[in-house]
């Protein structure tokens, strides 16, 4: 980058936070909240300082998967400024619309000021010494997408598609979004998910639901690489639900997916 762009960039720079990955979808409903919860709670077992911010507005599920709904995050003075302090659970900081809305309140937000209270999260909360901020992106690209992106100063972005045909066509537009010229976000992979499932009586068997080799093509044809595979696992749904990662439990295979994931990240 040029002095100037990277004056800019620096201006734009939040004290104390390494890194900031999005975590973004073509897509609603492949799994980008549940990938971004269990790569949270895996960087921060592998002894990360990791925070986690819900900017997926229109349907916040931080909350739930991490088991905190109805927590409120306090005002805390720091430097003369007050600052929200972000709630904390299985490691991971984290911020979300959910916490300063009622459970089952519906959120309406026009785009400027659903940009407007994200920026507030990121800027005026207490997220201390970070490693890692990753932020859930809502679904899609569209003007939040674009403000935030454009404000904070993203250092990559991964894209969540399941093998299906019509996800991964949504996929090339979310990462022509980051790789617009005045973005220029680097697009550090693909991850898919929902890859195949195995049930357990047939164990040597992978049923490929969605589709076979989909997201291997469309990497290698926008030269990324494809940072892992995640099966369809019924702990993984029943875990978002109970409000406790599967990425927590030890020693089972899909923790060492969740982690073989984010060290092809990092
Ligand atoms: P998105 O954020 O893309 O809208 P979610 O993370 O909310 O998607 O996931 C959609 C649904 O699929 C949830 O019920 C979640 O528990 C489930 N899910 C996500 N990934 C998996 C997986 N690998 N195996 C089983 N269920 C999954």
């Amino acid at each position: 980058p040029s002095e100037v762009q990277q004056n800019q960039i620096k201006g734009k720079q939040i004290p104390g936070i390494q890194n900031i990955i999005a975590v973004a979808s073509g897509k609603g409903g492949v799994g980008k909240s549940t990938v971004a919860a269990n790569l949270a709670v895996t960087l921060s077992k592998m002894g990360f300082k990791v925070g986690l911010l819900d900017a997926d507005i229109y349907g916040p599920s931080v909350p739930t998967m991490f088991d905190t709904v109805g927590a409120k995050p306090i005002s805390v003075e720091i430097d003369g400024r007050n600052l929200m302090k972000p709630v904390e659970n299985y490691g991971v900081k984290m911020l979300s619309i959910g916490y300063f809305s009622g459970a089952n309140q519906a959120v309406v937000w026009r785009g400027p000021m659903a940009s407007k209270a994200l920026n507030q999260m990121i800027r005026d909360a207490a997220w201390g010494e970070l490693d890692f901020l990753l932020i859930d992106l809502p679904p899609g690209t569209g003007d939040i997408h674009l403000s935030i992106i454009q404000e904070v100063p993203v250092t990559g972005a991964v894209i969540v598609s399941t093998p299906q045909h019509i996800a991964l066509a949504d996929v090339r537009k979310g990462i022509a979004m980051f790789q617009m010229e005045s973005i220029n976000i680097p697009v550090l992979g693909l991850i898919e998910n929902m890859s195949y499932f195995t049930p357990e009586e047939l164990p040597d068997n992978k049923y490929y639901i969605f589709g076979n080799q989909g997201a291997q093509y469309l990497a290698e044809d926008l030269g990324i690489p494809v940072l892992g595979e995640i099966p369809i696992i019924q702990s993984v749904r029943e875990a978002g639900d109970v409000g406790r990662p599967a990425a927590m439990q030890e020693g089972a295979a899909i923790t060492e997916i969740y982690k073989t994931v984010a060290q092809n990240m990092i």
